[in-house]
């Protein structure tokens, strides 16, 4: 039983790692890797950093997802909106059981609005397509703010231009992202990268600390019917930039797929 666990588990990794080029060092048999931890309790969402402070409670979903989607392509509630070229609202099935949210559109986000379209949205849908057996019409990818934050704001056609969102500009562009939760009752929530999960989870730690762990997303944040469970892990430009996460990335993933088969609550 236990080798035959290990024959799936070894071919699951080779097939991600030709999709993902995980190097033959970073497949089982290498270094012992340390037991998980039960995952602490989570904090309460919304407290602690600035980057999670809130402008005001998410405003009660009114309309559908279209009618909120034409909200957000004319706000012009921060700066960010002066400069876009496009907002980049979210993408795919408004039924989805799981919603993938990152930080914010880059370069080639804000040229094609849609969000996840570069590399690392190539990345994303390999990875979703390689563990999870789903496309991404099948899954939500959204972002917290919906327009570029670029370091040189009159510049939108130069490369190399993004930053981070501001905490400002999280807490005047969140309550957009609490409607489309609250719309599309996810089952759960997977937050890619360390802006994402501070910013829904108000937790100061790292995501290499709160990753891979099922914490909840409370239904009074989002004024949604039921609480909703998060999942935090890496961003895909992380495993870009840091090949030696895709195995935990791989780990997550195979959680994630765990829940949504319903093999675990
Ligand atoms: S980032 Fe959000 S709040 Fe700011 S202009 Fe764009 S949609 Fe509006």
């Amino acid at each position: 039983m236990r080798k035959a666990l290990a024959r799936d588990l070894a071919a699951h990794i080779r097939r991600l790692d030709e999709d993902l080029h995980i190097s033959p060092h970073e497949l089982p048999g290498g270094p012992a890797r340390p037991a998980k931890k039960a995952a602490a309790p989570p904090k309460a969402p919304g407290a602690g950093s600035p980057a999670t402070a809130r402008a005001a409670a998410a405003p009660a979903p009114s309309g559908g997802l279209d009618s909120l989607e034409t909200e957000v392509k004319s706000c012009r509630r921060c700066a960010l909106g002066s400069h876009r070229l496009n907002a980049v609202f979210g993408v795919g099935s408004p039924s989805a059981r799981v919603m993938f949210v990152g930080e914010g559109p880059g370069f080639q986000e804000d040229h094609r609005g849609e969000p996840f379209v570069g590399r690392s949205g190539q990345l994303l849908d390999k990875i979703l397509d390689t563990v999870l057996g789903l496309k991404r019409s099948e899954v939500y990818i959204a972002n917290i703010v919906k327009c570029h934050p670029m370091v040189n704001p009159d510049n939108p056609e130069s490369h190399g231009n993004d930053r981070p969102p501001s905490p400002e500009e999280i807490a005047v562009c969140r309550p957009y992202l609490e409607r489309q939760i609250a719309l599309i009752k996810p089952a759960c929530i997977v937050t890619l990268g360390s802006v994402a999960t501070k910013v829904l989870l108000g937790v100061e730690e790292g995501i290499s600390k709160v990753r891979g762990k099922w914490y909840v997303y409370p239904k009074t944040l989002f004024g949604g019917d039921a609480d909703i469970k998060l999942l935090p892990t890496y961003h895909p430009a992380a495993l870009l930039r840091n090949p030696k996460l895709k195995l935990d990335t791989w780990e997550d993933m195979k959680t994630l797929k765990s829940f949504l088969e319903g093999k675990t609550s």
